[in-house]
């Protein structure tokens, strides 16, 4: 239901301040401004999900864009050009850590709210929603003293929570860790946390040159973009230092290829690399009004194929006076590689894409992204729908590889026919080519 603000009699002030901390509040991860022709419309983003919040009538439009300006830090006499600020405020009684963002449109300025929430982050990676493979794994990997691992996600599927818990589990007296990050999403006492500041030429880069000559034990890149940084970092790994960075890809083999992309040399990845976690985030079931249901012919077959198992009930969603739509908060599905001696010889031998994909998905113990997620279905945490929404072409063909090596398909049939909404009508009992069937799927951005 959208809000009405009596924008007469209360000044903006006091609406900007309101928005802020309701969204806050109510768990919002972002809180959007969109200029319209007739109104500017407010919307606030949780659990991932877009939802119209209030609109505001053109009059007072102007006045809330320059209050929001003024008190992010940005200039207000700039209207042509995109700007960036921060809002740091405790506002009645709530601590806000905001991160904006203001763009020209043909309609207008665009303003972004970004919450920074680390709520999550304080409880440790036992509360990340690892599996106990997984967890384990992690435990393995940043216990090495030496090596990068690597968070990878796309923007939004958690990945700082990933990486400031590690370092709240490694951050100990006897460690020096710095890192370098853009922004500063939370401080950590007892970390020395840098800020890049591209401005005055403090980049990722620059920043790491002279942290490297501040002795440290772990160092956290917060976000590997380019080949300069991606070298440093593999570079500051194999010379005895933890190195924990996240990097925009959608799995472990996407991840190897990306950093191959960006000229870091073979043997030195292949040396540097411990481990990689990869990551989305999938809206999670209401625990008071999930309902029960038996799974359909469709869903027995997928779960039979990629998880080697009868899976007879699901859940769905529902919806209560609590969650509204039947979901409340998210879960993260994961897929944890520890690179292998088999898979070092392979990215310093240069082997083929089919062939890494094979040892990584193929005979290694690795649990892919979608069998976490159907795993995830199957206890009763998510549903069947919201883990084929989010698990794109390229996972799932490194799925094929696991399970269906032996099956021959006729790929070209199965795009035709197979559609996931509606069971498959044909006689196959089981619609080969995940990959294929979720390409017509659309895709959580
Ligand atoms: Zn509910």
């Amino acid at each position: 239901m959208l809000r009405v603000f009596d924008y007469e009699r209360i000044p903006v002030v006091e609406i900007v301040n309101d928005i802020m901390v309701d969204a806050s509040k109510r768990g919002a991860s972002d809180i959007h401004f969109d200029p319209l022709e007739k109104f500017m419309k407010i919307r606030i983003r949780i659990d991932g999900i877009l939802i119209d919040y209030a609109e505001v009538p053109n009059g007072i439009k102007k006045n809330l864009v320059t209050r929001i300006k003024i008190i992010s830090g940005m200039n207000i006499t700039e209207s042509r050009l995109p700007q960036d600020g921060a809002i740091k405020a405790t506002i009645n009684g709530t601590d806000l850590d905001l991160r904006v963002s203001c763009l020209p449109t043909s309609q207008g300025e665009k303003i972004v709210i970004r919450i920074l929430d680390y709520t999550m982050s304080l409880t440790g990676i036992e509360q990340l929603g690892f599996s106990q493979k997984n967890f384990e794994k992690v435990v393995k990997m940043i216990n090495v003293p030496n090596g990068i691992i690597l968070v990878t996600g796309a923007t939004g599927t958690g990945k700082s929570t990933t990486v400031y818990s590690i370092l709240q589990r490694l951050n100990k007296e006897d460690t020096n860790i710095i890192t370098v990050e853009d922004p500063i999403e939370m401080d950590i006492e007892g970390i020395n946390q840098v800020q890049t500041n591209s401005e005055i030429g403090l980049t990722f880069a620059t920043a790491l040159r002279s942290i490297l000559r501040q002795d440290p034990n772990i160092i956290m890149i917060g976000e590997i973009r380019d080949s300069e940084t991606a070298k440093i970092a593999v570079r500051a790994s194999i010379t005895g230092h933890l190195v924990l960075s996240t990097v925009h890809t959608n799995n472990s083999l996407n991840t190897i290829e990306r950093l191959l992309d960006m000229e870091v040399e073979r043997y030195l990845l292949s040396s540097a690399l411990t481990g990689i976690i990869s990551q989305k985030l999938a809206r999670m079931l209401c625990p008071k009004c999930k309902k029960e249901r038996p799974t359909s012919d469709y869903e027995k077959d997928l779960f039979n194929k990629v998880l080697g198992k009868p899976i007879d009930k699901v859940w769905e969603a529902e919806g209560c006076e609590v969650c509204g739509n039947g979901y409340h908060g998210r879960i993260a599905l994961q897929e944890v590689l520890l690179i292998s001696q088999e898979i070092r010889d392979a990215i310093s031998n240069n082997i083929r894409k089919e062939e890494l994909r094979e040892l990584v998905y193929g005979s290694s113990d690795v649990t892919t992204l979608l069998q976490d997620g159907l795993e995830k279905v199957a206890a009763g945490y998510t549903t069947f729908e919201e883990v084929l929404k989010l698990i794109e072409l390229d996972d799932d063909e490194t799925m094929e590889v696991k399970v269906e090596a032996k099956e021959a398909a006729n790929k070209t049939e199965v795009l035709q026919t197979a559609n996931l909404q509606k069971p498959v009508q044909e006689e196959k009992p089981r619609p080969a080519g995940i990959a294929d069937m979720l390409a017509q799927q659309s895709t959580n951005a």
